[in-house]
Protein backbone atom coordinates (compact mmCIF):
# COMPACT_ATOMS: atom_id res chain seq x y z
CA UNK A 1 0.00 0.00 0.00
CA UNK A 2 2.74 2.52 0.61
CA UNK A 3 3.96 1.69 -2.67
CA UNK A 4 4.11 5.13 -5.46
CA UNK A 5 0.89 4.36 -7.42
CA UNK A 6 2.70 3.75 -10.54
CA UNK A 7 4.64 0.60 -8.72
CA UNK A 8 0.91 -1.13 -7.86
CA UNK A 9 0.51 0.20 -4.81
CA UNK A 10 -2.14 3.30 -3.11
CA UNK A 11 0.54 5.94 -2.63
CA UNK A 12 0.15 5.96 0.83
CA UNK A 13 3.23 7.19 2.57
CA UNK A 14 5.37 4.81 5.02
CA UNK A 15 5.61 6.00 8.31
CA UNK A 16 9.16 5.44 8.83
CA UNK A 17 10.60 6.30 5.47
CA UNK A 18 8.60 9.70 5.52
CA UNK A 19 10.02 10.72 9.23
CA UNK A 20 13.76 9.61 8.02
CA UNK A 21 12.67 12.03 5.20
CA UNK A 22 12.04 14.56 8.22
CA UNK A 23 14.40 13.63 9.88
CA UNK A 24 16.76 14.35 6.72
CA UNK A 25 16.12 18.31 6.21
CA UNK A 26 17.75 18.40 9.64
CA UNK A 27 21.14 16.73 8.69
CA UNK A 28 20.81 18.96 5.56
CA UNK A 29 20.99 21.97 7.61
CA UNK A 30 23.49 21.16 9.31
CA UNK A 31 25.67 20.11 6.51
CA UNK A 32 24.98 23.10 4.50
CA UNK A 33 24.41 26.02 7.10
CA UNK A 34 27.10 25.53 10.04
CA UNK A 35 27.31 28.88 10.56
CA UNK A 36 23.47 28.41 12.29
CA UNK A 37 22.99 28.79 15.21
CA UNK A 38 21.88 24.93 15.90
CA UNK A 39 24.97 23.92 13.40
CA UNK A 40 27.26 26.10 15.88
CA UNK A 41 25.95 24.05 19.22
CA UNK A 42 26.10 20.55 17.15
CA UNK A 43 29.62 21.40 16.10
CA UNK A 44 30.85 22.56 19.46
CA UNK A 45 29.84 19.14 21.13
CA UNK A 46 30.02 16.65 18.81
CA UNK A 47 32.69 17.53 16.06
CA UNK A 48 34.36 20.52 16.91
CA UNK A 49 37.87 19.42 14.65
CA UNK A 50 35.81 18.03 11.68
CA UNK A 51 33.10 18.70 9.25
CA UNK A 52 29.16 17.44 10.00
CA UNK A 53 30.31 14.39 7.23
CA UNK A 54 33.40 13.55 9.47
CA UNK A 55 31.36 13.19 13.01
CA UNK A 56 31.00 10.18 14.63
CA UNK A 57 28.20 9.23 17.35
CA UNK A 58 30.45 10.50 20.31
CA UNK A 59 29.96 9.51 24.25
CA UNK A 60 26.48 9.82 25.47
CA UNK A 61 24.97 11.32 22.67
CA UNK A 62 21.52 13.31 22.87
CA UNK A 63 18.42 11.75 21.47
CA UNK A 64 18.55 14.43 19.09
CA UNK A 65 22.12 13.99 17.75
CA UNK A 66 21.37 10.25 17.61
CA UNK A 67 18.44 10.60 15.39
CA UNK A 68 20.17 13.39 13.32
CA UNK A 69 22.94 10.81 13.03
CA UNK A 70 20.59 7.89 12.36
CA UNK A 71 19.49 9.21 8.67
CA UNK A 72 22.98 11.14 7.90
CA UNK A 73 23.02 8.22 5.44
CA UNK A 74 19.82 9.32 3.78
CA UNK A 75 21.70 12.62 2.78
CA UNK A 76 24.81 10.70 1.28
CA UNK A 77 23.50 8.11 -0.38
CA UNK A 78 21.30 10.71 -2.25
CA UNK A 79 23.72 13.65 -3.15
CA UNK A 80 27.13 14.79 -4.17
CA UNK A 81 29.41 17.24 -3.25
CA UNK A 82 29.93 20.30 -6.03
CA UNK A 83 34.02 21.39 -5.95
CA UNK A 84 34.70 24.79 -4.99
CA UNK A 85 37.81 25.63 -3.06
CA UNK A 86 38.57 21.98 -2.33
CA UNK A 87 38.95 22.36 1.17
CA UNK A 88 36.14 19.97 2.21
CA UNK A 89 35.61 16.88 0.15
CA UNK A 90 38.04 13.94 0.17
CA UNK A 91 38.97 11.76 -2.71
CA UNK A 92 38.23 8.38 -1.69
CA UNK A 93 35.60 9.23 1.16
CA UNK A 94 33.36 11.57 -0.42
CA UNK A 95 30.56 11.93 -3.45
CA UNK A 96 31.82 14.44 -5.73
CA UNK A 97 32.16 13.07 -9.55
CA UNK A 98 29.41 14.13 -11.97
CA UNK A 99 28.60 10.66 -12.67
CA UNK A 100 24.94 9.79 -11.24
CA UNK A 101 25.69 6.53 -10.84
CA UNK A 102 29.68 6.08 -9.53
CA UNK A 103 29.74 9.55 -8.17
CA UNK A 104 32.76 8.80 -5.47
CA UNK A 105 36.29 7.26 -6.38
CA UNK A 106 36.68 3.47 -6.38
CA UNK A 107 40.24 3.06 -6.93
CA UNK A 108 42.41 1.67 -4.29
CA UNK A 109 44.45 4.33 -2.19
CA UNK A 110 48.08 3.88 -3.37
CA UNK A 111 50.11 7.41 -3.42
CA UNK A 112 47.79 9.98 -1.32
CA UNK A 113 46.75 9.15 1.84
CA UNK A 114 43.54 7.74 1.99
CA UNK A 115 42.10 11.17 4.01
CA UNK A 116 43.29 13.41 1.57
CA UNK A 117 41.41 16.56 0.36
CA UNK A 118 40.59 17.09 -3.44
CA UNK A 119 42.78 20.20 -3.08
CA UNK A 120 45.92 17.50 -3.20
CA UNK A 121 44.62 16.54 -7.01
CA UNK A 122 46.12 19.81 -8.15
CA UNK A 123 48.81 19.27 -10.53
CA UNK A 124 51.89 21.58 -10.00
CA UNK A 125 53.17 21.03 -13.58
CA UNK A 126 50.55 21.15 -15.51
CA UNK A 127 48.54 24.11 -13.18
CA UNK A 128 45.56 22.88 -13.83
CA UNK A 129 44.13 23.21 -10.38
CA UNK A 130 46.66 25.05 -8.98
CA UNK A 131 47.12 28.12 -10.23
CA UNK A 132 48.99 29.88 -7.85
CA UNK A 133 48.13 33.75 -9.23
CA UNK A 134 44.43 32.80 -9.69
CA UNK A 135 44.21 31.32 -6.28
CA UNK A 136 45.91 34.23 -4.70
CA UNK A 137 43.24 36.76 -6.53
CA UNK A 138 39.73 35.20 -6.94
CA UNK A 139 38.45 33.51 -3.76
CA UNK A 140 37.07 30.60 -4.92
CA UNK A 141 33.25 29.60 -3.51
CA UNK A 142 33.24 26.87 -1.01
CA UNK A 143 32.71 23.27 -1.88
CA UNK A 144 28.69 22.63 -1.42
CA UNK A 145 26.46 19.52 -0.98
CA UNK A 146 24.09 19.27 -3.62
CA UNK A 147 21.02 17.13 -3.66
CA UNK A 148 20.41 14.05 -6.51
CA UNK A 149 16.56 14.65 -6.05
CA UNK A 150 15.65 17.82 -7.25
CA UNK A 151 15.89 20.15 -10.33
CA UNK A 152 17.71 22.77 -8.02
CA UNK A 153 19.83 20.85 -5.98
CA UNK A 154 18.37 21.55 -2.67
CA UNK A 155 17.01 18.53 -0.25
CA UNK A 156 13.54 17.67 0.05
CA UNK A 157 11.27 15.75 2.41
CA UNK A 158 9.37 14.25 -1.09
CA UNK A 159 12.91 13.29 -3.47
CA UNK A 160 14.23 11.88 0.46
CA UNK A 161 11.08 9.86 0.79
CA UNK A 162 11.18 8.54 -2.70
CA UNK A 163 15.01 8.08 -2.76
CA UNK A 164 14.23 5.79 0.59
CA UNK A 165 11.78 3.51 -0.80
CA UNK A 166 13.45 3.32 -4.41
CA UNK A 167 17.07 1.62 -1.84
CA UNK A 168 14.29 -0.16 0.03
CA UNK A 169 13.08 -2.12 -2.74
CA UNK A 170 16.53 -2.57 -4.07
CA UNK A 171 16.79 -5.00 -1.41
CA UNK A 172 14.33 -7.00 -1.83
CA UNK A 173 14.29 -10.70 -4.04
CA UNK A 174 12.68 -10.47 -7.61
CA UNK A 175 11.76 -6.47 -7.16
CA UNK A 176 14.05 -5.55 -9.38
CA UNK A 177 11.21 -6.47 -12.61
CA UNK A 178 7.31 -6.23 -11.86
CA UNK A 179 5.34 -7.83 -15.00
CA UNK A 180 2.56 -5.82 -14.42
CA UNK A 181 4.28 -2.18 -13.97
CA UNK A 182 2.43 -0.62 -17.12
CA UNK A 183 -0.97 -1.94 -15.90
CA UNK A 184 -0.10 -0.30 -12.56
CA UNK A 185 0.72 3.09 -14.68
CA UNK A 186 -2.46 2.70 -17.15
CA UNK A 187 -4.95 1.83 -14.06
CA UNK A 188 -4.44 5.51 -12.74
CA UNK A 189 -4.28 7.35 -16.00
CA UNK A 190 -8.12 5.91 -17.34
CA UNK A 191 -10.84 9.14 -17.20
CA UNK A 192 -13.02 7.60 -15.04
CA UNK A 193 -13.96 8.41 -11.17
CA UNK A 194 -11.38 7.40 -8.66
CA UNK A 195 -13.48 4.86 -7.26
CA UNK A 196 -13.61 3.00 -10.30
CA UNK A 197 -9.93 3.29 -10.56
CA UNK A 198 -9.50 2.26 -6.96
CA UNK A 199 -11.94 -0.87 -7.66
CA UNK A 200 -10.05 -1.55 -11.27
CA UNK A 201 -6.51 -2.06 -8.81
CA UNK A 202 -8.24 -4.33 -6.77
CA UNK A 203 -9.56 -6.29 -9.18
CA UNK A 204 -5.76 -6.07 -10.75
CA UNK A 205 -4.17 -7.13 -7.78
CA UNK A 206 -6.56 -9.91 -7.15
CA UNK A 207 -7.74 -8.66 -3.63
CA UNK A 208 -11.50 -8.07 -4.03
CA UNK A 209 -13.47 -10.21 -1.62
CA UNK A 210 -14.71 -13.00 -4.07
CA UNK A 211 -15.93 -16.34 -2.56
CA UNK A 212 -12.88 -17.78 -3.92
CA UNK A 213 -10.08 -15.30 -2.17
CA UNK A 214 -12.51 -14.88 0.94
CA UNK A 215 -12.02 -19.21 1.49
CA UNK A 216 -7.95 -18.53 0.83
CA UNK A 217 -8.32 -16.28 3.63
CA UNK A 218 -9.94 -19.29 6.23
CA UNK A 219 -13.34 -18.52 5.67
CA UNK A 220 -16.00 -21.43 5.72
CA UNK A 221 -18.27 -20.11 2.90
CA UNK A 222 -19.43 -21.38 0.03
CA UNK A 223 -17.18 -20.83 -2.75
CA UNK A 224 -19.21 -21.28 -5.89
CA UNK A 225 -20.54 -18.42 -8.23
CA UNK A 226 -23.73 -16.90 -6.78
CA UNK A 227 -24.45 -15.87 -10.75
CA UNK A 228 -24.10 -19.21 -12.26
CA UNK A 229 -23.64 -21.79 -9.53
CA UNK A 230 -21.24 -23.70 -11.81
CA UNK A 231 -17.56 -22.79 -10.49
CA UNK A 232 -15.60 -21.19 -8.13
CA UNK A 233 -16.26 -17.28 -7.54
CA UNK A 234 -12.65 -16.00 -9.09
CA UNK A 235 -12.26 -12.91 -10.33
CA UNK A 236 -10.76 -14.54 -13.72
CA UNK A 237 -14.13 -16.95 -13.43
CA UNK A 238 -16.87 -13.44 -12.37
CA UNK A 239 -15.69 -11.41 -15.14
CA UNK A 240 -14.68 -13.61 -17.75
CA UNK A 241 -15.89 -17.04 -17.50
CA UNK A 242 -19.11 -16.65 -16.09
CA UNK A 243 -22.07 -16.92 -18.43
CA UNK A 244 -23.58 -14.03 -16.77
CA UNK A 245 -20.05 -12.39 -17.83
CA UNK A 246 -20.09 -13.32 -20.85
CA UNK A 247 -23.56 -12.36 -22.04
CA UNK A 248 -22.98 -9.03 -19.97
CA UNK A 249 -19.78 -8.36 -22.49
CA UNK A 250 -22.16 -9.47 -25.84
CA UNK A 251 -25.11 -7.65 -24.65
CA UNK A 252 -22.73 -4.15 -24.05
CA UNK A 253 -22.04 -1.52 -26.98
CA UNK A 254 -18.61 -3.04 -27.21
CA UNK A 255 -20.10 -6.29 -28.42
CA UNK A 256 -17.12 -8.34 -26.89
CA UNK A 257 -16.80 -11.69 -27.06
CA UNK A 258 -14.19 -12.56 -23.82
CA UNK A 259 -10.99 -13.74 -24.99
CA UNK A 260 -10.05 -17.23 -24.68
CA UNK A 261 -6.90 -18.39 -23.39
CA UNK A 262 -5.95 -14.77 -21.66
CA UNK A 263 -5.61 -13.83 -18.03
CA UNK A 264 -7.90 -11.42 -16.60
CA UNK A 265 -4.93 -8.83 -16.16
CA UNK A 266 -3.51 -9.29 -20.17
CA UNK A 267 -7.14 -8.31 -21.18
CA UNK A 268 -7.35 -5.66 -18.81
CA UNK A 269 -3.92 -3.77 -20.13
CA UNK A 270 -4.91 -4.38 -23.45
CA UNK A 271 -7.95 -2.11 -22.89
CA UNK A 272 -6.15 0.43 -21.08
CA UNK A 273 -3.71 0.65 -23.56
CA UNK A 274 -6.45 1.06 -26.28
CA UNK A 275 -6.62 5.14 -27.29
CA UNK A 276 -10.51 4.64 -27.80
CA UNK A 277 -11.26 6.54 -24.29
CA UNK A 278 -14.26 5.70 -24.57
CA UNK A 279 -14.42 2.31 -25.33
CA UNK A 280 -11.86 1.88 -22.66
CA UNK A 281 -14.24 4.01 -20.24
CA UNK A 282 -17.33 1.75 -20.92
CA UNK A 283 -14.94 -1.34 -20.48
CA UNK A 284 -13.98 -0.31 -16.89
CA UNK A 285 -17.21 0.59 -16.10
CA UNK A 286 -18.63 -2.82 -17.31
CA UNK A 287 -16.03 -4.64 -14.64
CA UNK A 288 -17.06 -2.41 -12.11
CA UNK A 289 -20.81 -2.85 -12.72
CA UNK A 290 -20.73 -6.03 -12.84
CA UNK A 291 -18.93 -5.97 -9.52
CA UNK A 292 -21.71 -4.44 -8.41
CA UNK A 293 -24.61 -6.19 -9.99
CA UNK A 294 -22.75 -9.18 -8.23
CA UNK A 295 -23.56 -7.79 -4.94
CA UNK A 296 -27.04 -6.92 -5.23
CA UNK A 297 -27.26 -10.35 -6.07
CA UNK A 298 -25.52 -11.83 -2.89
CA UNK A 299 -26.66 -9.36 -0.50
CA UNK A 300 -30.39 -7.47 -1.71
CA UNK A 301 -31.26 -10.97 -3.48
CA UNK A 302 -31.67 -9.32 -6.65
CA UNK A 303 -31.58 -11.10 -10.08
CA UNK A 304 -30.04 -8.17 -12.64
CA UNK A 305 -30.14 -9.57 -16.11
CA UNK A 306 -26.88 -8.77 -18.12
CA UNK A 307 -28.35 -6.13 -20.41
CA UNK A 308 -29.49 -4.41 -17.57
CA UNK A 309 -25.76 -4.39 -16.28
CA UNK A 310 -24.25 -3.18 -19.97
CA UNK A 311 -26.92 -0.20 -20.00
CA UNK A 312 -26.04 0.47 -16.41
CA UNK A 313 -22.41 0.80 -17.29
CA UNK A 314 -22.86 2.57 -20.77
CA UNK A 315 -25.21 5.52 -19.04
CA UNK A 316 -23.03 5.68 -16.16
CA UNK A 317 -20.16 6.57 -18.51
CA UNK A 318 -22.98 8.70 -20.67
CA UNK A 319 -23.83 10.57 -17.76
CA UNK A 320 -19.79 11.00 -16.17
CA UNK A 321 -18.49 12.46 -19.58
CA UNK A 322 -21.59 15.21 -19.74
CA UNK A 323 -20.90 16.15 -16.08
CA UNK A 324 -17.18 16.09 -16.01
CA UNK A 325 -15.61 18.14 -18.79
CA UNK A 326 -12.67 16.59 -20.39
CA UNK A 327 -8.87 17.00 -18.69
CA UNK A 328 -7.16 16.22 -22.28
CA UNK A 329 -8.38 16.24 -25.52
CA UNK A 330 -10.10 12.99 -26.29
CA UNK A 331 -7.86 10.60 -28.01
CA UNK A 332 -10.07 8.55 -30.17
CA UNK A 333 -8.92 6.18 -33.12
CA UNK A 334 -11.12 5.26 -36.03
CA UNK A 335 -9.00 2.13 -36.24
CA UNK A 336 -11.12 -0.17 -38.31
CA UNK A 337 -10.26 -3.14 -36.21
CA UNK A 338 -11.59 -1.62 -32.61
CA UNK A 339 -14.97 -1.75 -32.28
CA UNK A 340 -17.48 1.51 -31.94
CA UNK A 341 -19.04 2.04 -28.95
CA UNK A 342 -22.48 3.61 -30.66
CA UNK A 343 -24.59 5.59 -28.37
CA UNK A 344 -27.83 3.90 -27.30
CA UNK A 345 -31.35 4.33 -28.12
CA UNK A 346 -33.76 3.23 -25.48
CA UNK A 347 -37.04 1.05 -25.87
CA UNK A 348 -38.99 1.05 -23.28
CA UNK A 349 -42.44 -1.31 -23.58
CA UNK A 350 -44.84 -2.45 -21.10
CA UNK A 351 -48.07 -3.98 -20.83
CA UNK A 352 -50.77 -5.24 -18.05
CA UNK A 353 -53.45 -7.48 -18.02
CA UNK A 354 -56.66 -6.23 -16.34
CA UNK A 355 -59.72 -8.81 -14.99
CA UNK A 356 -62.25 -6.91 -17.26
CA UNK A 357 -60.30 -9.06 -19.84
CA UNK A 358 -58.34 -5.96 -21.77
CA UNK A 359 -54.56 -5.38 -22.31
CA UNK A 360 -53.37 -2.11 -22.62
CA UNK A 361 -49.90 -1.92 -23.85
CA UNK A 362 -47.13 0.72 -25.09
CA UNK A 363 -43.97 1.99 -26.36
CA UNK A 364 -41.61 4.75 -25.66
CA UNK A 365 -38.42 5.47 -27.97
CA UNK A 366 -36.13 7.52 -26.18
CA UNK A 367 -32.50 8.96 -28.06
CA UNK A 368 -29.36 8.72 -26.62
CA UNK A 369 -29.78 12.52 -25.13
CA UNK A 370 -33.07 10.80 -23.07
CA UNK A 371 -35.65 12.75 -25.44
CA UNK A 372 -39.02 10.80 -26.26
CA UNK A 373 -39.34 10.94 -30.14
CA UNK A 374 -41.58 8.34 -30.76
CA UNK A 375 -44.25 6.68 -28.25
CA UNK A 376 -47.33 4.51 -28.52
CA UNK A 377 -49.85 2.73 -27.04
CA UNK A 378 -52.94 0.87 -27.37
CA UNK A 379 -56.14 -1.75 -25.32
CA UNK A 380 -57.01 -4.78 -26.56
CA UNK A 381 -59.40 -7.42 -25.63
CA UNK A 382 -57.36 -10.39 -24.13
CA UNK A 383 -57.37 -13.32 -26.25
CA UNK A 384 -57.48 -15.55 -23.20
CA UNK A 385 -61.24 -14.18 -22.06
CA UNK A 386 -62.26 -13.55 -25.68
CA UNK A 387 -61.22 -17.41 -26.75
CA UNK A 388 -63.40 -18.46 -23.32
ZN1 LIG B 1 -20.43 -17.78 -12.57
Amino acid sequence: MARAKVKGGMGFRGVSDFNKALLGKNCWRLLTGEESLMGKVFKSRYHPRGSFMEAKLGFLPSYAWRSIMSVREVITKGGKWRIGNREKVRIWHDNWLPSVSNPCVKSQVKILHQDDFVSTLIDQDTKQWNKDLIFSVCRLPVDSFLWNGEKDSTYSVRSAYHQLGVDRRKDLPGSSHDPNDKLWKEIWRVNLPNRIKNFIWRLAKNILPTRGNLCKKGLKIDSVCPLCFNEVETSQHLFMDCNIAKLTWFSSSLGLHVPQNSSLNNWLLCWLKRKDTLGTQLFCSILWKLWFFRNQVVFKQLSPSPPDIAIAALNFVDEFNRTVPRQKKQRQNHNAASPVVHRAHTIRVDAGCFSEGFTPFGCVFKDSSGNIYFSACKKERDFRSHSS
